[in-house]
């Protein structure tokens, strides 16, 4: 599970850090539509030995070589477009300053930021501003032979299959779709199943899965789901399977990773995965799985694989992800603190016993600096993951956490100055407050949610794991969210040394009600509800904490100057609604109470309020500020001696948005038009 950053927090503006910034680095690379690219540092990268070093650029060659199996499992056409496009954009001899080329240009830069047409947060198709006769043209100037056609196609048959593709904005509106009702497979324009319904699919898994397993494998995890001969088939991502080229590409990197590893059980993790990219057996990934978690030994780390599944409506499908990086010792000592005090957080929370784990197994978490992101980790990133997904492998053997402290650095340099805070909080008191334990409780929230929050409580037997559907999601993040809500204002953060004062906690309490009740619906469009399942969590604990507390007047939207604010009466108060939401929604998740979990997440997470939406957006136009961000990666090189041995790997920063996925195109790209 990731955790994604909640915008406000990216927009704290360190006090002590305003004026004569100490580094020269240059944090922001790009701005367009309604992202903007950033860089981030890889802090203490030349501190490492050189067979860490060399390791990281295996891995990360590994992490590259998987970018078109994310384009394709996000929509079958994505690869052909982005071929169309980058082709055209590379070879295009009009007037490249012209409104159309601008637009074109912007367009393609979407495309890579959403790894295909559409939006990688609002699941919605990019519209494109330029014309359809701009592109015809633009195409007619490209050597036929570049283009992406298949095999018996001239250009006119070519155009009439993928022009509506891009241009009509009814054809493959959403590439998931949540709406209660409706066939969330044939509505859905992602790229796991194909020519069969809902029903068909969920009756082919229910037949699988053998309520008495008490080690099920995640069904579905790595294949794609066609109709042959009238049959479902699941067509498996593996060696000589769907993505094969890839795939293959990725063990060779492995390969070369397994044998400069910096001990045994990291060689063994990483055979591991290899044996599982070759046989596609889910069986061998849980296996893998366990040997990955159970690797906290060593400073470098990974994730590359299926791994996420908030694509696939259904939740089981994941897509290709990859993460390189190395443990931050110094910050790990944070982590460290709240693992081994794992039991007394699960032994003191509001939820009924039970629901507790008797015992909370082997929650490791590190803090740890990005080298590489890739797949559904680039360019938008979570800054904090905790893996793996499988549920009895959690119950039986732990998971492991991650806070990656260098992106929200990053997140936090990038955004200074913005201007956020004095429109959007409620006093001076409010504003103080952010810019002193901001970062700090941001931080320590991450940590929280990811090596607590998800780590805690259990199912009840004979519960499934998916009895949620696609609420599931929701109420999982609403989960971990709220553990670590609840446990922010708790004294033992401040007798564990966690949080320097006893009222730093009401930092992230103001900044987490604000964004869920107003200032996250800047990332939705006019007149749209929300579907991003953090998103969902974040304004379903914020709107309910709000309404129950009516009576007490917890939390008030008070106007000033027309303007709408958050103002928080009652900390304590609110702390203890926390507590009893989380209480909620563990007795949901443990019980798999479908109609509870539905209840909440529709009467509270999904509808927008118009008029405060109406606001936010007006008041967050003049900010100027782009509401979603995006990564660069930084690049890698060897260096080699005159004997060709390698002797360092060098760390550069200085490539655009533009040139490196140009670059990753080039060099990372083996998959056909269509898989
Ligand atoms: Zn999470």
């Amino acid at each position: 599970m990731k955790q994604l950053t909640f915008i406000i927090m990216s927009m704290i503006i360190l006090a002590s850090c305003g004026g004569n910034s100490k580094s020269e680095f240059n944090y922001s690379v790009d701005k367009f539509a309604d992202v903007e690219i950033l860089r981030y540092q890889v802090h203490n990268f030349e501190q490492l030995s050189l067979n860490q070093k060399l390791l990281i650029y295996y891995l990360s060659e590994a992490a590259l070589e998987g970018r078109d199996i994310l384009y394709d499992q996000n929509h079958k056409n994505n690869l052909t477009i982005r071929r169309l496009l980058e082709t055209v954009y590379q070879n295009y001899k009009g007037d490249r300053t012209s409104t159309d080329f601008i637009a074109f240009e912007t367009y393609l830069k979407q495309v890579w930021m959403g790894n295909g047409i559409h939006h990688h947060y609002s699941e919605e198709k990019f519209e494109p501003a330029f014309s359809q006769d701009f592109l015809t043209n633009a195409i007619n100037q490209v050597d036929i032979s570049l283009l992406p056609l298949l095999a018996d196609e001239n250009i006119e048959q070519f155009k009439t299959r993928i022009f509506p593709v891009i241009f009509d904005a009814n054809l493959y509106p959403k590439r998931l779709n949540q709406e209660d009702g409706a066939d969330l497979i044939l509505t859905s324009a992602n790229n796991f199943y194909e020519g069969v319904t809902q029903k068909e699919v969920e009756a082919f898994y229910a037949k699988m899965v053998d309520p008495n397993n008490h080690t099920p494998v995640a069904y579905g995890l790595n294949s794609k789901i066609v109709k042959e001969n009238g049959q479902l088939v699941e067509k498996t991502y593996k060696v000589g399977g769907m993505y094969d080229a890839a795939i293959q590409r990725i063990i060779s990197w492995l390969e070369k990773a397994a044998n400069i590893a910096e001990n045994d059980n990291q060689k063994a993790v990483i055979q591991s995965l290899i044996e599982f990219y070759i046989s596609g057996d889910l069986k061998q990934y849980d296996e893998y799985s366990i040997k990955w978690l159970q690797d906290t030994d060593s400073q470098v780390d990974f994730i590359n694989g299926f791994t996420e599944s908030y694509t696939d409506p259904l939740g089981m499908k994941a897509t290709w992800e990859a993460l390189v990086n190395f443990k931050d010792l110094d910050a790990t000592k944070r982590t460290e603190i709240i693992s081994r005090n794992a039991q007394w957080f699960e032994d003191n929370s509001p939820v009924d016993n039970r629901f507790k784990k008797d015992e909370v197994k082997g929650v490791s978490a590190k803090v740890i600096t990005a080298a590489i992101l890739a797949g559904d980790c680039y360019p938008s990133t979570p800054i904090g993951i905790n893996l793996p997904n499988s549920n009895w492998i959690r119950k039986d053997y732990g998971s492991k956490s991650v806070t990656i402290e260098n992106i929200t650095d990053a997140y936090d340099k990038a955004s200074q100055g913005s201007g956020f805070m004095e429109e959007f909080m409620w006093s001076d008191n409010e504003i103080a407050q952010a810019k002193e334990y901001g970062s700090l409780t941001n931080n320590l929230h991450t940590d929280l949610h990811e090596c607590l929050g998800h780590g805690s409580g259990k199912l009840l037997p004979g519960v499934s794991p998916d009895a949620l559907k696609a609420y599931g999601s929701p109420i999982e993040e609403a989960r971990a969210d709220l553990f670590g809500l609840y446990y922010m204002a708790d004294k033992k953060m401040v007798d564990l040394g966690l949080l320097p004062d006893k009222d730093a906690y009401k930092a992230a309490y103001y900044q987490y009600i604000m964004n869920g009740l107003m200032t996250q619906l800047t990332r939705i469009q006019p007149g749209k509800n929300i579907e991003q399942a953090h998103m969902r969590n974040r304004q379903l604990i914020a709107s309910w904490v709000f309404d129950k507390g009516t009576i007490d007047n917890v939390v008030e939207l008070k106007k000033r100057d027309g303007k709408t604010f958050v103002v928080i009466n009652d900390y304590q108060k609110l702390r203890d609604l926390f507590g009893e939401l989380l209480a909620e929604i563990q007795r949901i998740k443990s019980t798999g109470d479908f109609e509870g979990a539905k209840y909440l997440i529709e009467t509270y997470a999904v509808k927008v309020d118009q008029k405060i939406h109406t606001e936010v957006l007006s008041r967050y136009a003049e900010l100027n500020i782009a509401p979603y961000k995006g990564f660069v990666n930084p690049v890698y090189s060897l260096v080699k001696d005159k004997s060709d041995n390698i002797i360092d790997v060098k760390v550069s920063y200085d490539e655009n948005y533009i040139d490196q996925n140009l670059r990753y195109s080039r060099d990372y790209s083996v998959l056909p038009y269509y898989n």
